[in-house]
């Protein structure tokens, strides 16, 4: 297929505006799929991915499309969804020369969206808007038809209406796709130039690159090189992926389609890198930037036998997961783990899923934070750590509190779309949150948008679900990164029967720290089984204790006289969960739920 008859496009929406439904519609039109396969979303592969309905991993695939009587070639290159895969959605965007903006009629414009769309702007896309869902009762294209103009200048004679559901209106989609996107450009005649804009790991091949050929081409035999790290590798196999591996002879220019050459990682795969022939090296493609760690938590084995089990299941992850950053750790509660970097809460949240799911690994997480920037004085502590301006992502590694001159914390710049009703108690979270107020403003009669500054620690555990609680679900939440600023902040202890459990300190401002540190004796209260003794509960700052608690010891037959109705019920939960499942950890003598060093968090 010459390359004017190639497209290359991406779907962007928000989550569940149906971008799954019309990958999985466009292929069914263009006979893509066996019919027995069409039942399930296809380019949802993974469980976790099916379960939640997000796409973690971009999944790419081939359609040929027959048009006015020529074959075209289509390479739908299906994006992560969500924020934290920022990165990866504008690598996969690089492949691309136009993309599909999905919206959901019933819903209108979501913060997603709108972090979407930039992205696509900035990298030059044609962008073609389409309302999704109208076979609804509920649907409003007219009013969303507005919203586009209104926030992105769109010329309404633009907009396709769909249902992905019914198949309605999606050879309209093909159609835009081939008059409205234009063909890739390359230069044949130069030497081989590619981008790596995903990698995933194959047991038998070893990690499988998905490349963009922007110059040249490339095939089976020639010997590679990839510009970050310099190495060398002979090509195994190249083909395109209809959704399954089907090898070609040649990629050439403007071609989308994978590379197996015996890495052995996918960290070897640098998204964003670039390929070249061993004899004709190439300037690289810009852009390139290694995956950046954001939030980070501790993880160890329930029982320390476990260790080398975990180890392995936590290489075999990483191996397809670069993003995450994995260093080993010791915790003197916990026993040997590893501290773990993620893009994101929900990054973080999908690998322990995983973690659970595919290698039947029992953990235990800890709280997750971020990375403070502390600088120290004393002429001593600064050689020590050879630097005045300390990193520090766990909190039993703070600096005593007389040595430190400054700390820094890092920012977001949050959007938030919501229905005004909702605007009060949507600002007044944020506010909360120590959010500051950028500008709001109306998008259409109904719908605002807003921006705040907000610290990322503050928005890391539960603020997605506090945003959707305090706007009964309507106002939806995107961010992005904003620097570091001066903070004030302190680390709290918490102390069980006078013993500091380093596992729950935690860094709070100090605006917070005495309703912080109440809250955490109270729920440490709530959530710690009771034992046979006494538990004293404290919450300290330095030597000063902030808070206290009790937590009674468990007597057999008083129990169910003592407490009545719901408690009576979560006991018994708790005691069924001890007994049958082994979720309990000692702590010194204490017993604790694995949960507890993340539910301990949530408000
Ligand atoms: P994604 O998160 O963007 O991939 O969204 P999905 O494709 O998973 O769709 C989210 C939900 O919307 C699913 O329950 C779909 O069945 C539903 N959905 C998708 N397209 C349509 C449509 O055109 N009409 C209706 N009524 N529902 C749809
Ligand atoms: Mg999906």
């Amino acid at each position: 297929i010459p390359i004017s008859r190639i497209r290359n496009f991406s779907i962007i929406a928000h989550v569940d505006h149906g971008k799954s439904t019309l990958a999985d519609r466009l292929l069914e039109i263009t006979d893509t799929l066996r019919p027995e396969a069409g039942k399930q979303q296809v380019l949802d592969r993974l469980q976790v991915e099916k379960e939640r309905g997000i796409t973690v991993k971009a999944q790419t695939v081939s359609i040929f499309y027959n048009y006015k009587g020529e074959e075209y070639l289509l390479n739908l290159i299906d994006t992560p969804g969500h924020v934290d895969f920022a990165n990866e959605v504008s690598r996969s965007l690089a492949a691309c020369q136009g993309v599909i903006l999905l919206i959901d009629a019933n819903q209108g414009i979501q913060a997603q969206t709108v972090a979407n769309f930039y992205l696509a702007l900035f990298q030059e896309l044609v962008i073609i808007p389409v309302l999704n869902k109208v076979d609804l009762k509920t649907a409003q294209p007219e009013a969303v038809i507005k919203q586009l103009g209104s926030l992105f200048d769109v010329d309404p004679e633009t907009v396709l209406k769909i249902s992905a559901k019914l198949g309605t209106g999606c050879d309209e989609v093909l159609k835009a796709i081939i008059e409205r996107i234009p063909a890739p450009q390359s230069n044949p005649e130069s030497p081989l130039k590619a981008l790596i804009f995903d990698s995933w790991y194959n047991k038998y091949q070893g990690a499988v690159s998905l490349l963009s050929i922007k110059d040249g081409s490339l095939k089976k035999g020639d010997t590679v090189v990839t510009a970050h790290s310099g190495k060398q590798y002979i090509v195994k196999s190249v083909g395109i992926l209809r959704p399954h591996e089907e090898e070609v002879e040649t990629l050439s220019g403007g071609h989308v389609g994978y590379m197996m050459c015996n890495m052995r990682s996918t960290a070897e795969a640098k998204i964003g890198d670039t390929v070249y022939l061993k004899n004709a090296p190439v300037e690289p493609l810009p852009g390139f930037r290694p995956p950046r760690p954001i939030v980070f938590a501790g993880v160890y084995p329930m029982d320390q036998s476990e260790h080398i089990a975990m180890k392995k299941a936590l290489e075999k992850l990483a191996l397809n997961d670069p993003a995450v950053t994995v260093i080993p750790d010791t915790s003197a509660a916990l026993g040997a783990g590893w501290r773990l970097g993620f893009l994101g809460l929900l990054h973080l949240e999908v690998f322990s899923q995983r973690l659970e799911q595919e290698y039947d690994a029992t953990s235990i997480m800890t709280a997750p934070g971020v990375t403070y920037k502390v600088r120290i004085k004393g002429d001593k502590i600064v050689r020590l750590h050879g630097k005045e301006l300390l990193e520090i992502s766990n909190p039993a590694h703070w600096p005593e509190q007389q040595h430190i001159v400054e700390v820094q914390e890092p920012m977001v710049l949050g959007t938030l779309l919501l229905p005004e009703q909702y605007y009060n108690q949507v600002a007044k979270l944020c506010i909360e949150r120590r959010g500051v107020e950028q500008e709001s403003s109306m998008i259409d009669k109904t719908q605002m948008m807003c921006k705040f500054i907000l610290p990322l620690n503050e928005i890391i555990v539960d603020f997605h679900d506090a945003i959707k609680s305090v706007s009964s679900g309507f106002a939806s939440f995107d961010y992005e990164d904003h620097g570091y600023e001066v903070t004030d902040v302190t680390k709290v202890d918490i102390l069980l029967n006078q013993k500091k459990i380093e596992e729950l300190s935690m860094i709070v401002h100090v605006s917070k720290v005495k309703d912080e540190a109440k809250r955490l004796v109270d729920k440490l209260v709530e959530i710690v089984p009771r034992q046979q003794f006494h538990i004293a509960v404290q919450a300290v700052v330095g030597a000063k204790v902030l808070s206290r608690g009790d937590i009674k010891p468990y007597r057999k037959d008083v129990t169910a006289k003592l407490y009545g109705g719901d408690l009576t019920r979560k006991y018994k939960k708790l005691r069924q969960q001890a007994e049958g499942k082994k979720k309990l950890k000692m702590v010194g003598n204490i017993q604790l739920h694995r949960e507890t060093f993340i539910e301990v968090l949530k408000r």
